[in-house]
């Protein structure tokens, strides 16, 4: 008899079918595979070739199943304690949320739809309503959840710092409080840790979201923390008048960290910072970021082009890298020689021939794109051009048959022309080989959790130039968002493309109102536009909106 899970396809058969990959990226794979122990699935990430969100999102596809972001659920007490965390780690399900007689229930292999099936009913009676989501995802918040159901770090946090306050002879040690902080930190999904003194306590803040949010106030007599944490980071304790720098790595909840902490000297005592970078990051797709379709492929085009000069571009923290390596994603890599000089590297593709910056040993991004030209390139990664000799050789690269892709600080996409210049670019040789721009930022989307819709204040509908807009959305606060009302984020972006009138534009040094206005009467649409959309939509906030453009306007 033909059961149900015998007719279901590997996934790499899917993915065949429905074009994620295609017939080389299997024969490679393959080659890879007679030498390694990784499942097919993995190797074809591994490469570059998917992501775990095509995985995921194909799963669902052919199961006809919903996708969901995983991380934006919590799954409820009571559901984590119908099972023990050895069999949803072994049948790689977890369970989300009851409702009358159904519980929602995240997987991420369609090969144990059945087994997990079986189980849900057998220990609970109810039906389960499956969910597919990315596999490492999964397994995260599997062990997470897990673990934060019988170790609370919020009250084990409490209750250490209860004791470090009674502990008046120095007897006790900060290992403890460091390893809660910095679950807590993982936890709450910071991106940075602040220690402030205060006149006479320490104030701590973590960076969520690209936003600060306090969460402890530590007595005056906790100052300790900051001299064990510099001990931790090897920085000399000795030193409390000059600005420092040291790092740590950490193992939270078997993913591996490195703790970057910097440390100034301010009124009331030494500010410390630790940034926290997870060691390695999953390559994500473009529409995974936030692009819309249509823009999807927009970049793909531009991204694609045999020579020329893509630049991403924004402030600090914006995401670029990572629309970039979404970008890289659209190359044929087994095709290409692509070369990157990075700092630091953040995604890894072993595809590509990566290289990291080193001043101190004069390997400059300028240095390297000299170096890379002997090395028979198609395609040059150049992590940032923010000088004038890296702006010179990564266009020159660029019109001697090379697609090269960097990162630029400028707020518009159009401004990335006049920045170019400012760098001492000829125009012509911008005319020549700028393809095109994606100029971007990050907003909060709106918490699932609290979200609720209301009506558009007039304030609101002018803001976003728009009188027909009624309804639109916010996040309450909730626990589940700690009470900002947002949760994860989102792109919102302008994608700038250089067609031939443009170049001759550039080239004739047009100002930038006369190419924008060429710009935009020819389908360019404006960051602003984005967000209204995304507004509109419920993903953010005018709130959100304004923090983040500001009064800017294109
Ligand atoms: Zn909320």
């Amino acid at each position: 008899m033909m059961t149900e899970e015998s007719k279901r396809k590997p996934i790499g058969v899917i993915l065949r079918e429905k074009g994620v990959i295609t017939a080389d990226h299997v024969q490679f794979a393959l080659m890879e595979q007679k030498i390694s122990t990784e499942r097919f699935g993995e190797i074809l990430e591994r490469l570059g070739f998917i992501t775990q969100y095509d995985v995921a999102t194909t799963i669902a596809w052919q199961e006809n199943l919903p996708y969901l972001d995983i991380e934006d659920v919590v799954p409820g007490e009571k559901e984590l304690q119908l099972f023990n965390k050895n069999i949803c780690y072994k049948n790689l399900f977890l369970p989300l949320k009851i409702e009358d007689n159904q519980i929602d229930i995240a997987i991420a292999d369609h090969f144990t739809i059945n087994d997990v099936t079986q189980i849900i009913t057998r220990q609970t009676g109810l039906r389960p309503r499956i969910h597919c989501v990315e596999k490492n995802k999964l397994i995260n918040k599997i062990n997470a959840s897990y673990y934060f159901l019988e170790n609370p770090v919020e009250s084990l946090l409490e209750k250490e710092i209860n004791l470090l306050k009674q502990d008046t002879e120095h007897a006790r040690g900060y290992e403890k409080f460091i390893g809660f902080l910095l679950q807590y930190a993982v936890k709450m999904r910071a991106t940075d840790i602040h220690i402030r003194p205060m006149t006479s306590s320490l104030s701590i803040a973590f960076r969520v979201d690209g936003v600060m949010v306090a969460v402890l106030a530590l007595p005056g007599s906790l100052l300790r923390l900051v001299s064990a944490l510099k001990l931790k980071a090897e920085i000399d304790i000795a030193e409390q008048r000059l600005p420092q720098d040291g790092r740590f790595s950490e193992t939270i909840l078997h993913n591996s960290y490195d703790f970057r902490v910097s440390t100034i000297v301010t009124k009331h005592g030494e500010n410390m910072v630790v940034r926290i970078l997870p060691v390695s990051s999953a390559v994500m797709g473009l529409s995974q970021l936030g692009f819309y379709p249509e823009d999807v492929k927009l970049v793909e085009d531009i991204f694609t082009e045999p020579s020329g000069i893509v630049l991403l571009t924004g402030p600090t923290g914006s995401g670029k890298s990572t629309t970039l390596f979404a970008g890289i994603r659209c190359l044929d890599l087994m095709k290409k020689n692509v070369v990157t000089v990075e700092n630091p590297i953040e995604y890894r593709i072993p595809l590509l021939r990566q290289t990291q910056v080193n001043e101190k040993a004069g390997y400059t991004f300028s240095d390297a794109i000299r170096y890379f030209l002997r090395h028979d390139p198609d395609v040059i990664l150049v992590g940032e051009i923010r000088d004038h000799e890296t702006a010179e050789t990564a266009v020159s690269a660029s019109t001697t048959g090379h697609l090269v892709l960097s990162t630029l600080h400028t707020n518009s996409a159009i401004g990335a022309i006049s920045r170019l210049k400012d760098l001492g670019v000829n125009s012509f040789l911008i005319a020549d080989s700028l393809l095109g721009v994606v100029s971007q930022r990050l907003v909060r989307k709106i918490c699932p959790y609290c979200k609720e819709s209301y009506e558009a204040t007039k304030e609101e509908k002018d803001y976003l130039q728009d009188q027909d807009i009624n309804i639109i959305y916010r996040g309450k606060t909730c626990d589940f968002c700690s009470g900002t009302g947002y949760h994860g984020r989102t792109l919102v972006y302008e994608i700038l493309k250089v067609d031939k009138k443009m170049a001759a534009m550039i080239d004739k040094n047009e100002s930038l109102d006369v190419i924008s206005r060429y710009a935009q009467e020819h389908g360019f649409t404006n960051i602003f536009d984005v967000c209204r959309k995304k507004v509109k939509e419920g993903v953010t906030t005018v709130d959100e909106t304004k923090r983040v453009l500001g009064k800017m306007r294109l």
